[in-house]
């Protein structure tokens, strides 16, 4: 067995472990992150970013090191839809390089390499980076430590904090015996990797619901593109199975709210898929004596919003914040960051519903309600308002933003 020591340990070098891993090396403090993959590899997880995310990179001193993942800036928005032509929908297209101070539009990269150059960059200034780490134990109080295993060998790291930002499904939570809340799945949805998607418009991100699916698509360079299909969730296993690749792209190319279905024809499917249900879980109280949780451990929005790697981004600025604000690292620290993250994620998760109401109601009256949005939304912008965070964050909006009654209204039929 060895033991060693460092000022954080941080189990999990996701997008939360790393981001926390670079702000706190570059300010000097002992890192050690330890990581279960030995190599990152395309887990179907968030790619895209929105402006407030691209603001919070920035803030947290991160855009460089993203922008090397492949990172393209997206400024164009188009909702496609039953509601709307095409020709209509990219009339109305959305200019999101003016809507948050400092972002530039919209963010697509990719999540593997993003992990990969944070490690790397936790790295180079001083971090250090463990992989292939599993078994790992966490013990909190006055006396932090993380016992793991490489291969056969047991380690001992002793810490004056612990992080866990180890995921949805995190064994640091439930070793700390954090729970959870949920909401329970709203729905389900599927992502994809493609390739050869050379017929889609550059720097253009695109989201609409047409007949029995909700999708969304995120291109990068050279073709490349995320794809996320969302359907009701009443049939779970939709697109599961041999050749789902195709037949996601297949669904795409047949649905007739593009202008060109032909491009999703030309595409090839990457290798991996993955199908989840989508939902919210949150906990306010995303700490214990000694440790921390960020990222998808301490909670998670639903990813039809594509906020996490945002909420990922700014949990890490604000952990590192606390710790490197000169003060004692007591039982207090962490408590202005979970008081804020508590009433961000209850915001993003009204958000979410409002989203899923809007967009995922695949029932006859829930297309009814959407035309009748849209329509409000073309003479009203601020009819938006309900689910204008997802674009501009949850603190830029007032409170009535978050209501039922404003989500309501919103999709009220005529
Ligand atoms: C279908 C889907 C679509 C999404 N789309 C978007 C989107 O478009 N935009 C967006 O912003 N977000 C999106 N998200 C959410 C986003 O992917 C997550 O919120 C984000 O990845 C959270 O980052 P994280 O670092 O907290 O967790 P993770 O990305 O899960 O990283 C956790 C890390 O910890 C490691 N780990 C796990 N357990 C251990 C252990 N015991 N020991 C050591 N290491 C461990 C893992 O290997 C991993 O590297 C989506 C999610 C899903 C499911």
């Amino acid at each position: 067995m060895t033991e060693t020591t460092t000022d954080v340990a941080i189990v999990g070098g996701g997008i939360a472990g790393g981001a926390l891993a670079v702000q706190l090396a570059r300010a000097g403090l002992g890192v050690t992150v330890l990581e279960q993959s030995e190599h990152f590899r395309d887990r179907v997880r968030g790619e895209y970013m929105p402006p407030w995310g691209y603001a919070e990179l920035v803030s947290a001193g991160l855009l460089d090191v993203v922008l090397r993942a492949e990172g393209t800036v997206t400024p164009r928005f188009v909702t496609y839809g039953d509601s709307m032509s095409p020709d209509d929908a990219e009339a109305a297209a959305a200019d999101t390089s003016r809507l948050v101070r400092g972002a530039a539009g919209m963010l697509n990269l990719s999540h593997p390499g993003a992990c990969s150059e944070l490690a790397d960059e936790a790295a180079r200034n001083g971090a250090e980076v463990v992989r292939g780490v599993h078994r790992v134990e966490v013990a909190a109080g006055s006396r932090p430590a993380v016992t793991y295993l490489r291969g056969d060998q047991e380690h001992v790291l002793r810490a004056r904090v612990v992080v866990g930002a180890d995921g949805r499904s995190s064994a640091v939570r439930r070793q700390l015996g954090v729970r959870l809340a949920t909401t329970g799945p709203r729905t389900f949805a599927v992502g994809l990797l493609v390739d050869g998607l050379t017929g889609w418009p550059a720097a253009t991100n695109a989201v609409g619901t047409c007949q029995d699916v909700c999708f969304f698509v995120f291109p990068r360079r050279d073709g490349r593109a995320r794809v996320y299909l969302v359907w009701d969730k009443s049939a779970p296993g939709r697109f599961a199975g041999p050749g789902a690749g195709e037949r996601i792209l297949s669904r795409l190319a047949t649905l007739t709210c593009f202008p060109d279905g032909d491009v999703f024809r030309a595409a090839r499917p990457g290798p991996g898929w993955a199908s989840y249900p989508l939902g919210d879980a949150w906990t306010d109280q995303p700490y214990a004596p000694g440790a921390v949780l960020i990222g998808d451990a301490a909670g998670y929005n639903d990813p039809i919003l594509g906020q996490g790697l945002t909420i990922a981004v700014r949990d890490a600025r604000l952990v590192a914040e606390a710790l490197l604000s000169g003060g004692q690292w007591g039982p207090s620290v962490f408590a202005p960051y979970a008081a804020e993250r508590t009433e961000r994620m209850r915001r993003l998760r009204a958000t979410a519903d409002a989203m899923t109401r809007l967009r995922a109601d695949f029932t006859a009256e829930g297309r009814r309600r959407r035309d009748a949005a849209f329509a409000r939304f073309a003479a009203d912008p601020g009819a938006r308002l309900p689910i204008a965070a997802a674009m501009v964050g949850p603190d830029a909006l007032p409170p009535e933003a978050f209501t039922r009654e404003a989500a309501d209204r919103m999709v009220a039929l005529p």
